[in-house]
Order: C-alpha cells, then structure tokens, then sequence
C-alpha cells in the first residue's frame, strides 16, 4: 500500500530534544520505518524548513521524505505554522493528482496536518487517519493563559474527529478525551507507540558514572509541563542521588539558555545544586548509553498524551518513576515495573524515588518486570501491522483515487 504520512513541524530527521522536537518526530520516523517493513511504500510529507533541503530525500528503504515547500523555509514555532497550512494542502493535492505518486491513505500526524490531509483528501478522493498526538482542551486545561496555540485548535481539532475515517488514539486516556470531544467510538482505534527493543536494551555501552552515587535520569524537551522542577525540588528528600536531566538545546548553548538557567537557580534554592547535572541534547543514537547508566527513570510530567521515554527506559531494564497521567497510565504498571505518583506533587515523587533507590530487591523486580513488559507489549511492528489493518479498512471505504467525496 502506499502510505502518505503528514507530519507538518515534526520530521523524521530532524535532530530532537529542541522545544518542538521530540516524541512525535521518533513516532513518525518508527512508525514509517516499520510500515516499510510490513511491505508498504511510505511517504513523510514535512515542512521545509530550510533553504539547502531537496524535495524528496531517502530515508530508509521503501521511506523517502518529502519537504513541502508551505511558508519561509526557515525554523518556525509550531504555534505559528497554521497559516501555512493551506499551501500544505495545495501541494499535496498537486502531487497526489499527478501520475507520479498518488497514496492509497494518509496518515495526519498533530491536528494541523490534519486540516492539510483532510483538504487534500476532498479533493482526491484519498481516506484520512488521524494520530492527534496532544489535544488542545488538554493543554488549555493544564497551561490556561500560558497555552499559546492558536485559539481555533480546539474547535478544529473537534472538527477533524467527525471529518477524518479513523481516529488513532495512543492510550486509554486520550480515548476518554476523544469521547468527551464528540469523537464517535466506532471511529477509533487504539495504538500505541512502541519501542525498538534492539536499540534501547539493557546490553551495550553506558555513560560513565560514580558507581557509589544513585542516578536519576530524567529526559523531555525543555518545557515546563514536563514538570523537571517538581523533580529537582523532589530530590532534596532523596538523599545522596545525582540527577541528571537530558533535552534541552545542545550542550554548547546550555549556558545561555533561560529554561536551563532556571532549573540551576531553584537547584541552588533548595541546596541540590551540587546534586543536578544538565547535559542538554542528546543524539537519538546515544540515548540508550544514558538510560542504561541509571538506577531508575523519573518523569513527573503534569500531561503527558503518550510518553516515549518511560518505555525506551523500561526497553533499557530501567524502572520508571512517574506521574500518572495520560500514557504513563498505560504503560507504566504501578507496584509492578515502577510506581506512579500524582502530578506536581514533588514530596510523593521523592519518597517514591527513596524507597526505590533504598531498595535494590524492589528495584530489580521493577527492572525486570519493565524490561519484560516493553518487549511483550511495545514494539513498532505490532503498531504497524495494527495500523496496516485500519489502512486497509479505511482505504476499502471510498475508491483510492480520483472520485470527490
Ligand atoms: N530525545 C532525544 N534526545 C534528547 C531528548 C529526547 O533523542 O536529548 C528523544 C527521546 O529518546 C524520545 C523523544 O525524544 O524518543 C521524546 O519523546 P517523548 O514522547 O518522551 O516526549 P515528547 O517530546 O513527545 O513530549
């Protein structure tokens, strides 16, 4: 089948851990990879973003990415690419409607290249499926005022349930917010993300570290629901451990960076500063040395719509401390293959992280257990087979090209 996959900020190639880098870009790098592997032809579509990138660059085999020239081609905020979206659109239905490539599905990633998708499919008679990634009534919910996507996203991401064939949710909370939003049922489907259980295993080189110091290692783009402040203030009652934060801009612009600056400042307020160490951005290949280098994950997001992080850890035989919201509820099983605190609340994240760094028995059935748990029940080929499966449905749906619905 041939499989158009819409990811407008987010591109496969890009290198992660900046403030619109992240999950999502893995996701859709796997993810197509994956389908590739199950025998599909698959296709990134992606904003170009800069002036040196050709149209179509091989990603791996049966994946090539596609920069569509929407906007300057130059990095901008996801926040502002909404205006763009219209030329998005136009271009696909352009190469859709030549001989050259035309998709039998494409798959929207994020709920602006959603609206290119579904434009482009009225017009080409091409079947959308719809992966929202992060829904606007949630970050409204928790960031209010300081939310600063565009004040239609609501409205349109309600809009984008009913206009698409299938919703994809990634776990059971975002299918609970789809039906508060109206998304009929019968029209999703559950799947999650999954992980590459070769790349993130326990076998294999670590970062260094003091053997006689606990680590904790925390990873996520520098933004403040990821809640990396709750967990520094957390630390002072987890005596001794080091943490060490991953994301963030490179390591040599970490010094003037505000958001790094004010990790370091509440660190030295609550006297842990010697105990805090910030690397900054990480290549994606070199993350499976961090996590092997810990005694235990903590991610204390105040949402989280699915989480990579806490399975690329647990992939790596690391246990997870968290917070329980969104994915991590699902993932993570509490008592089991680590414990789930309630967000913003640093005291339960801390005594949560003393207990399993004072109890190495704990820690070891938790590593286990997780380890177990992220190759049973996460891996991309199981997402890729599911989702060729409602490819498939959604493709007998209408004619594959040409008619207008
Ligand atoms: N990541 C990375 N380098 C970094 C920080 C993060 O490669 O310095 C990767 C990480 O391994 C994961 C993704 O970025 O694959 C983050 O995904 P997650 O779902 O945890 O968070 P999101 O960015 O979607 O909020």
């Amino acid at each position: 089948m041939r499989i158009a996959m819409i990811s407008e900020h987010a591109s496969p190639l890009a290198a992660l851990g900046g403030v619109d880098a992240g999950g999502q870009n893995t996701h859709v790098a796997e993810l197509a990879t994956a389908l590739a592997g199950e025998g599909h032809d698959v296709r990134v579509y992606t904003r170009r973003d800069s002036t040196d990138q050709p149209v179509l660059v091989p990603m791996a085999d049966g994946v090539t990415v596609a920069h569509v020239p929407a906007g300057p081609p130059e990095p901008l905020p996801k926040d502002e690419l909404l205006p763009y979206m219209k030329d998005f659109s136009r271009w696909l239905v352009d190469q859709w409607r030549g001989d050259e490539w035309a998709p039998s599905v494409a798959h929207a990633h994020f709920w602006m290249s959603g609206l290119a998708a579904v434009t482009a499919g009225r017009q080409t008679g091409v079947p959308v499926v719809q992966t929202y990634h992060a829904l606007g009534t949630v970050k409204r919910r928790h960031q209010g005022a300081a939310d600063t996507s565009p004040a239609r996203r609501i409205g349109y991401e309600r809009a984008l349930g009913r206009a698409v064939d299938r919703v994809v949710a990634q776990c059971q909370d975002e299918v609970r917010e789809l039906v508060r939003m109206g998304v009929p049922r019968n029209r999703m489907a559950l799947i999650p993300s999954g992980v590459d259980s070769e790349r993130f295993s326990p076998e294999g080189a670590a970062e260094p570290r003091d053997p006689d110091r606990p680590r904790i290692l925390t990873v996520g783009r520098f933004v403040e629901r990821k809640g990396f402040a709750d967990l520094i203030r957390a630390l002072k009652i987890v005596p001794g451990a080091e943490c060490v934060v991953v994301g963030g801009p490179p390591p040599d612009r970490l010094d003037g960076d505000q958001f790094a600056g004010k990790l370091r400042r509440l660190a030295e307020s609550t006297k842990v500063a010697d105990r805090l160490r910030i690397v900054g951005a990480v290549p994606a290949n070199e993350m499976p040395r961090w996590y092997r280098s810990a005694d235990v994950l903590a991610t204390a997001p105040w949402y989280e719509p699915f989480g990579l992080t806490p399975l690329e850890a647990m992939a790596c035989g690391v246990p997870v401390i968290g917070t329980a919201v969104g994915g991590l509820t699902d993932t993570v099983v509490d008592g089991l293959t680590g414990d789930l605190v309630p967000p913003r609340d640093p005291r339960s994240l801390g005594m949560a992280l003393r207990r399993v760094l004072g109890d190495p028995v704990r820690r070891f059935a938790y590593a286990t257990a997780a380890l177990d748990r992220a190759r049973q029940c996460y891996s991309w080929k199981r997402a890729a087979e599911q989702l060729g499966a409602v490819y498939a449905t959604v493709s007998g749906l209408r004619p594959a090209t040409g008619a207008v619905a």
